[in-house]
């Protein structure tokens, strides 16, 4: 279970989120909505230890990892998927998943796991060999996320999975992080498009300003009407 706690963090002296507190239950899936600056992807850098906390904690299963650096984030169980994927275009895709795998060394499992990858995404083992930067939209999007995986998580954050993504492809993205979900996988969602995230979620919260103004199961927030207002539109 991840938990954060009162979580104060941001960028210098100036606070960018404020008394964040937040569960997230082992196996389930939870999202995180709200508008442009909200405080989203600092929460998510927050609990990388690529933020540094002002005060209040962040706890993966009880222990304390809030100061931990981010390799050891990492090596408690916690994987990032960047907003803008962020793949190191340069490098082919195999070598981008053996990038998601450093800080399992030698485990000789790694191979293994690179199967099971290339199973779940079909293009990215067609295109193993080629440049990352040279794959479209969604499938830099399956290569974060395999990139992700290839570290063996825990719990997955995914910051704006969908951005910038035709709608198709957003459907497989959605539908993929469902199955990583039911395989075992804890999730972390931040989305701008809170319709598919409700709809994969157990449960959401929304923040406004740096904070969170409420929670509750994603079916409630998908009827509740200043969800509707402010994230849903009229339908
Ligand atoms: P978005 O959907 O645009 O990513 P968000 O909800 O993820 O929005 P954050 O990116 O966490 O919001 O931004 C929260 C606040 O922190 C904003 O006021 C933003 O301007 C500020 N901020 C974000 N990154 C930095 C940074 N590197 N340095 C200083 N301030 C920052």
């Amino acid at each position: 279970m991840l938990e954060l706690v009162k979580l104060t963090s941001g960028y210098g002296s100036v606070a960018a989120v404020e008394d964040i507190d937040l569960t997230v239950p082992a196996g389930t899936c939870v999202c995180l909505i709200g508008a442009n600056g909200a405080g989203k992807t600092t929460t998510l850098l927050t609990i990388c230890g690529l933020v540094r906390a002002f005060s209040g904690a962040v706890r993966l299963d009880g222990r304390d990892v809030t100061r931990s650096p981010a390799d050891r984030i990492v090596r408690a169980g916690v994987s990032l998927v960047p907003e803008g994927r962020r793949v190191v275009a340069s490098m082919s895709v195999e070598d981008n998943l053996k990038v998601g795998a450093y800080v399992r060394g030698s485990d000789p499992s790694v191979a293994d796991d690179m199967e099971r990858i290339y199973a779940r995404f079909p293009r990215l083992r067609e295109r193993r060999f080629q440049y990352a930067g040279s794959l479209s939209g969604g499938e830099q999007q399956m290569l974060a996320m395999g990139r992700a995986l290839m570290a063996r998580p825990k719990v997955l954050l995914l910051d704006e999975p969908s951005m910038g993504l035709a709608p198709h492809v957003v459907n497989d993205i959605f539908a993929t992080i469902a199955d990583i979900n039911a395989q075992g996988t804890t999730v972390l969602l931040v989305e701008q498009n809170a319709r598919k995230a409700l709809a994969v979620a157990d449960y959401g919260y929304v923040m406004e300003h740096g904070r969170v103004v409420f929670g509750d199961t994603a079916q409630a927030l998908a009827k509740d009407p200043r969800v509707i207002a402010a994230y849903l539109g009229m339908r």
